[in-house]
């Protein structure tokens, strides 16, 4: 059932479903990386601006890397000893790392002889920013080395803009987030409020990485892509629903049209289009208010088994389908014609009483002497009319209106008799 109602619509889906699941899986495994330890670097202590003492010194590691090699002297209270990478290029302009969100370093400390890993040290991102006197506003971010080394991602959000510099800048909330859209410079420095002694800083690793699609931009294009499908795939089932429920009524149409043709079928002669008994049966009692008036013509072709005898049943028949031809158009849309067997007929007339009908027997017989016949001369027939004030005595009526149909054969035909009641 599933498999039947698959259709390119449902593949085309299905293909989404799993293009979305592999361009956010590979957006979210294969990630870009900046090495940090490629651009040029520099060692800074306290010695340059300070007043300080402390040396520093940093070369190639032996494996990979750097080490960077400090003697922090007591001269300066907040001794420090830095590796500072230039990220700018020759005209100053640093690098965007907003759509990098994590940060790698594979680093060890040692201080004098010993391993403590276990210490903070900490990295300073500079962002170039003009609109301070400095032109820079640094965020920084502290980390023990030792739980680092295994390649475990720090998270770019978990950087923080210095309580010194947001009070030298009176910084207001917006200015106190760290900004890293145009980073200059990233430094690497021992650990702070730290007592003198030798440091050795032995980095093997520095980046920074994130998807190659920032993750909102992805999740925003695969919003709208499902969106515009979800949009298209409503909009084509509601023209599906519109066109099928056409289909569906055109069908009933045409099943109403099929239907009222066999209904007419079964309520008429086949062989001159008049109702047969079936119809009669239906316009009397199931369209006729019970309490209608209604006058029944009968009427019997004079002699007609001669003609079928002189001239061929065909004949007759032309002659009966002519016959009923003329009386369909002579009585008018209120009354019915009826062919109530063989060569008799019945004309049903609404709402007028015998002395009317009558005269319309009166007028078809004018006019059945009047037309020209095939195969015979003159045609005649014989009337009995008799009226129905009720519905329920229409059979007997029928009977009342034979009765004067014999009466008119037996007076010598070609004439109309009332029956006796109606009279
Ligand atoms: P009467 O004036 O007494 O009515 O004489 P009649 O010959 O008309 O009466 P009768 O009842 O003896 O004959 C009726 C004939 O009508 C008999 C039958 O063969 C013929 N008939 C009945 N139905 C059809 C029909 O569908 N087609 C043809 N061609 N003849 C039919
Ligand atoms: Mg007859
Ligand atoms: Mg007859």
């Amino acid at each position: 059932m599933i498999l039947k109602n698959f259709n390119k619509r449902s593949l085309f889906t299905l293909v989404l479903l799993f293009s979305t699941f592999v361009v956010y899986g590979l957006n979210q495994t294969y990630q870009r990386e900046i090495d940090l330890l490629d651009y040029p670097f520099r060692v800074t202590t306290d010695n340059a601006f300070n007043g300080g003492t402390s040396v520093g010194y940093a070369e190639a590691a032996s494996g990979e890397g750097l080490v960077l090699d400090c003697v922090l002297t007591d001269v300066y209270q907040w001794r420090f000893c830095e590796l500072q990478f230039e990220l700018h290029d020759q005209q100053g302009k640093g690098i965007n790392l907003e759509q990098y969100n994590h940060l790698l370093v594979d680093a060890s400390l040692v201080v004098d002889g010993e391993d403590q890993g276990h210490r903070p040290i900490r990295l300073y991102f500079k962002q170039r920013a003009f609109q301070y006197s400095d032109g820079v506003k640094p965020s920084s971010i502290e980390f023990p080395p030792a739980k680092y080394q295994q390649g475990m991602p720090i998270p770019l959000s978990f950087l923080k803009v210095p309580d010194w510099w947001r009070l030298e800048h009176a910084a207001g909330l917006f200015e106190s987030q760290a900004e890293v859209s145009e980073i200059v410079e990233v430094s690497l420095s021992t650990p702070a409020q730290t007592e003198p002694g030798t440091y050795r800083i032995l980095l093997k690793g520095m980046s920074v990485s994130g998807p190659w699609i920032p993750h909102e931009t992805l999740v925003n294009i695969l919003l709208i892509i499902w969106l515009t499908h979800s949009i298209s795939n409503l909009i084509y089932s509601f023209r599906e629903t519109r066109r099928e429920n056409l289909l569906l009524s055109w069908e009933y149409k045409q099943l109403q049209n099929e239907n009222s043709h066999l209904v007419n079928l079964a309520h008429k002669d086949k062989l001159t289009g008049a109702l047969n008994r079936h119809g009669a049966h239906k316009v009397i009692f199931e369209q006729t208010p019970v309490k209608s008036v209604i006058s029944i013509i009968y009427l019997d072709i004079d002699h007609f088994k001669s003609i079928n005898d002189t001239h061929s049943h065909q004949a007759g028949d032309a002659i009966l389908i002519m016959l009923a031809n003329l009386i369909e158009s002579s009585i008018g849309e209120d009354h019915f014609l009826v062919r109530w067997g063989g060569e008799e007929f019945v004309i049903l007339c609404h709402d007028i009483s015998a002395h009317s009908a009558a005269k319309i027997a009166v007028r078809l017989q004018e006019r059945f002497a009047q037309v020209e016949w095939p195969y015979v001369k003159d045609l005649t027939c014989s009337f009995g009319v008799a009226t129905c004030k009720n519905i329920d005595t229409f059979n007997q009526a029928i009977e009342r209106a034979d009765k004067a149909l014999y009466q008119a054969k037996a007076l010598g035909r070609d004439r109309i008799e009332i029956a006796p009641e109606d009279a």
